[in-house]
């Protein structure tokens, strides 16, 4: 990307500071922006994230924002497979792909932007227009004015509720369930069979997914790496979701819940759901994982993204439920587009405009693709081979997940 610096005097505000927000102030500082990042965490986001399935085009993304592409970004495997409940094999798929941490590539776009330009513990409370200008404002009572304002603020967006409050996370009717092992702790028989393999299987109306990736400090040698799983589980909406976010001083958390927080009584159905319904070899893992962490699966889809000086990026434009495994890409994607548009565009607003263009479509593209991959999870279906109307079989869930999203239609039915 050409690297223009003609807009020295023009300061844009980041709010959120985590993949899309670094992303984003990476490349707009690459361009001379005077640029800020705004982040309502105030200790370091860096120990939240689990693994990521990662493209090269995240490489290239990297590079392109002026970081260090973290070495090894991830762990290379050969393929993807499907087992039933009896572990024998139902479907395979020769894919060479890397599957990143998301800290490595978090510290790594981190590391690239100036420390004393992220400000930890800063939370948005609203946005009003300024005499042509944007003024952020913070819960600490400070205001900040600029000419851009880039939301990058996650899935539950007060940039995006300023902009559009209309636009709402959709509950998709299933959770996540997540945990991460360190693989010294498994049996080598264990890592023999999984080693170089992403892994997927459908338990009764379900799907659990397992594979490596690097370990807490980066290393992708075998028995330092930790093996990550994610089992995609109906919760009922309404009731159903309200009662596995209620804690156990009664307190309804209304989006997700922390760990700490699940009450016992969801962890001992989770457990035995998982000694009846998951096949043998992944029970070792699943009961080794120290916690459990729940993340109930939304569709965001916004219908604009840039407006006159704000613009939405990432999870805070679109979100796709994570079978599709490009959140982390499409951050990138969106800050590269709005930086390449800003470099094009004489005006911001005229910039947004074509920012606005040029990925609403993908982002529709996305939560489409996610909606049809976990649609039998969705209607509680026993499995993608149920419905013959929803034209999903075991082969294109393991394929198509695996590619970037332009590609996906392609592959659908169309598998090499
Ligand atoms: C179960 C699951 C599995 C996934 N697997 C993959 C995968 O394999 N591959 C992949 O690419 N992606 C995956 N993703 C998606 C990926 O994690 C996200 O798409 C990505 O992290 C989006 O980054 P973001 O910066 O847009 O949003 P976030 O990471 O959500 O960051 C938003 C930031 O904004 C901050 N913030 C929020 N409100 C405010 C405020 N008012 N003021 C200031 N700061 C604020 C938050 O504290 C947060 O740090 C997965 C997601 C889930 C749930």
């Amino acid at each position: 990307m050409a690297v223009r610096t003609h807009r020295h005097s023009h300061k844009a505000v980041v709010i959120g500071g985590s993949v899309a927000g670094l992303f984003a102030g990476n490349f707009l500082a690459r361009q001379g922006w005077d640029v800020r990042i705004y982040e309502r965490a105030r200790e370091s986001l860096a120990s939240r994230g689990l693994g990521i399935a990662s493209h090269g085009e995240l490489e290239d993304l990297i590079v392109a924002a002026g970081a260090t592409v973290p070495s090894p970004l991830g762990i290379d495997v050969t393929g993807r497979s499907a087992i039933d409940r009896h572990g024998e094999t139902i479907a395979r798929f020769d894919y060479p792909q890397q599957l990143a941490g998301w800290t490595g590539v978090f510290r790594s776009l981190s590391a690239r932007f100036p420390a004393d330009r992220y400000h930890s513990g800063w939370e948005l409370s609203g946005i009003e227009p300024s005499g042509g200008r944007a003024l952020a404002r913070f819960s600490n009572g400070e205001a900040v004015e600029a000419d851009l304002i880039v939301g990058a603020d996650g899935f539950r967006s007060s940039v995006r509720a300023a902009m559009a409050p209309h636009v709402q996370p959709r509950y998709a009717g299933y959770v996540a369930w997540r945990g991460a092992v360190e693989e010294g702790a498994l049996s080598d028989a264990f890592r023999a069979e999984t080693v170089n393999q992403f892994c997927f299987c459908f338990p009764k109306g379900s799907e659990f997914i397992g594979y490596p990736v690097p370990g807490d400090d980066g290393s992708a040698e075998l028995g330092r790496r930790r093996y990550n799983f994610l089992w995609y589980y109906p919760v009922a909406p309404g009731a159903g979701l309200t009662d596995l976010l209620t804690d156990a001083r009664g307190v309804v958390h209304e989006y997700s819940i922390p760990p700490s927080l699940v009450r016992t009584e969801h962890i001992e159905r989770l457990q035995a759901d998982a000694r009846d319904l998951l096949p043998t070899k992944f029970l070792e893992p699943f009961f080794a994982a120290s916690h459990y962490l729940v993340q109930p699966i939304y569709d965001v889809e916004s219908e604009r993204i840039g407006f006159d000086n704000v613009a939405l990026i990432g999870d805070a434009a679109f979100v796709a439920r994570p079978h599709v495994g490009v959140g982390v890409l499409k951050a990138g994607q969106d800050a590269r587009a709005l930086a390449q548009c800003l470099a094009r565009d004489a005006s911001i607003a005229g910039a947004l405009a074509a920012y606005d263009a040029e990925r609403l479509p993908e982002g529709r593209a996305s939560v489409a693709a996610g909606r049809h991959l976990g649609a039998f999870i969705e209607r509680g279906l026993d499995g993608p081979w149920t419905d013959p109307s929803l034209d999903l079989r075991v082969e294109d869930i393991i394929r198509v997940s695996g590619r970037p999203v332009q590609k996906r239609q392609a592959a659908i039915g169309n598998a090499p």
